[in-house]
């Protein structure tokens, strides 16, 4: 648990309670703060009573005596409407801070230069959190991993000099951390996303940026338009800046050519790493995942030797393009997390010889996005309520069944690829393209189901780690 002792002797008011909200009001009373807590729902207020939190209704609260307001990220800040709580801490002039805060600013009071990794991005920031925390430990370094991911930041044990945390931050904690300034800050990627909670690109580019904006070293992925104007003003402003590109050979930063990780130094290139033959980091979404990891591991005083060794042993995400098992040339991957087309395409231009388990409940669009990769697609096997739609979209371009239910797409998959003649590596992916909501409780419970029943085949070689 990490103190938040810089509101020591002071009264800070606090609203959600969901699980963070719970650990962020212990870390405020263990700095020894006087906290008041509330939730909108009645059964996370009479939880956080009973574990031990101070709970009354802020309505009723006199919010001149508070010196800070937390505010869980996943209540409106601004968008589509400011919580009611946010317009009375407005009000009456408190400030409005989230847990991220609270661990940035315990760090600059007791642990300034304590090494601190920060991601944030569009896409990939799982991924890159959980890449740079396992290079970390795997070098045999005190690793603390959190935020966005996994455990909430202020239940991690506290910044000390030789204690590497590696914190993976949503847009909505950045809006809520104005000092967040790590040694390291890294942004993948920007695209439309999540615009119900920003109201525009343009403010939700400006938060992002906020996170390398405040980095000692800012990391950033530059294959797209909105980042790359951010390094460049970044750069002008006197930062210093780590351009990061999957496809461009860059004159300074980092890049990846094919399967190769290279440094650009003015101009002159050379290789530092190599992602061929690590079936978690296929793709080249995730050489951008892996050149981030590369820049930021760096930055912070781990050695060539020590990235590599952890790039070849990290075993990769659960639902993203997780390997699950191997038969023979047959390679099953569970691609759960794949909820619309865009978030598919990664997997379907990572593999070329697939048998595709596709459907659920549709998106809007389908799959007309995905059509440059059908004729990677060996034979489709659609399921849920998409599958008429998205067999009207593939048409004559790739051979398709509606298997109906996942075991029955899995069983139809397994066996047409274990007689595929084609000679290479043949894949049964699913990658649904589709929410799970028809016929699963979420993606995750539909990626449980698939690996079970892969797992569940005969003569099948487990690819073991992700759970
Ligand atoms: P996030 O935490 O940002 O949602 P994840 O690491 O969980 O991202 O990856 C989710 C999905 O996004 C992956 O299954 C993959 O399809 C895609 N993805 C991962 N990394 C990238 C990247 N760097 N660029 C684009 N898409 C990516």
């Amino acid at each position: 648990m990490v103190p938040a002792s810089t509101f020591r002797g002071r009264k800070v008011a606090l609203f959600g309670l969901g699980g963070s909200g719970i650990a962020t009001a212990h870390a405020l009373t263990l700095g020894g703060a006087e906290v008041t807590a509330w939730d909108d729902n009645p059964d996370s207020v009479a939880r956080a009573r009973g574990e031990g939190v101070a709970v009354a209704d802020l309505s009723a609260a006199d919010w001149s005596s508070f010196s800070a307001f937390v505010l869980s990220p996943g209540v409106p800040l601004t968008h589509p409407k400011p919580h009611w709580t946010v317009e009375r801490a407005r009000g009456a002039g408190v400030e409005i801070l989230g847990d991220v805060e609270l661990f940035a600013r315990e760090r600059s009071a007791t642990a300034s230069n304590s090494p601190l990794i920060a991601i944030t991005g569009t896409n990939g920031k799982s991924t890159t959190t959980a890449l740079i925390s396992h290079i970390i430990a795997a070098s045999g370094r005190d690793a603390q991993m959190g935020g966005n991911i996994g455990r909430a930041i202020m239940t991690l044990d506290p910044p000390a000099a030789d204690r590497y945390h590696v914190i993976e931050c949503s847009s909505y904690q950045i809006d809520l951390a104005p000092s967040l300034n790590p040694s390291a800050g890294i942004l993948l990627n920007l695209s439309p996303d999540h615009l119900d909670r920003h109201g525009t690109m343009q403010r939700y580019a400006e938060i992002k940026e906020r996170l390398v904006a405040g980095s000692e070293t800012a990391i950033i992925g530059v294959d797209d338009s909105y980042c790359m104007q951010i390094a460049d003003r970044l750069e002008r402003g006197g930062k210093e800046v780590v351009r990061l590109s999957k496809r461009l050979p860059l004159t300074d930063g980092y890049f990846a050519d094919g399967t190769d990780l290279m440094e650009a130094v003015h101009g002159q290139y050379s290789r530092i790493g190599f992602l061929e033959g690590i079936g978690s980091l296929r793709g080249a979404h995730n050489a951008q995942n892996a050149l981030a990891a590369v820049a930021a591991c760096l930055k912070v005083g781990l050695d060539l030797g020590e990235i590599q060794s952890g790039l070849e042993s990290f075993p990769g995400l659960a639902h993203r393009m997780e390997q699950v098992g191997r038969r023979g040339r047959v390679l099953f991957v569970n691609d759960s997390k794949a909820t619309n087309a865009d978030a598919a395409a990664p997997a379907l231009s990572s593999f070329s010889r697939i048998y595709w388990i596709a459907g659920g409940l549709a998106k809007e669009g389908g799959i007309e996005s995905l059509r440059s990769f059908f004729p990677r697609i060996a034979k489709a096997y659609l399921i849920g309520e998409a599958a008429p739609a998205f067999s009207a979209t593939l048409g004559g371009a790739a051979p398709y069944e509606i298997s109906g239910g996942l075991q029955a797409a899995l069983e139809h998959a397994a066996e047409d690829a274990a007689r595929d003649v084609a000679g290479e590596e043949a894949v049964v992916l699913l990658s649904p393209a589709c929410a799970s909501f028809d016929q699963f409780r979420n993606f995750e419970v539909r990626g449980d189901a698939f690996r079970d029943a892969v797992l569940g085949l005969s003569d099948i070689e487990p690819i073991g780690g992700k759970r």
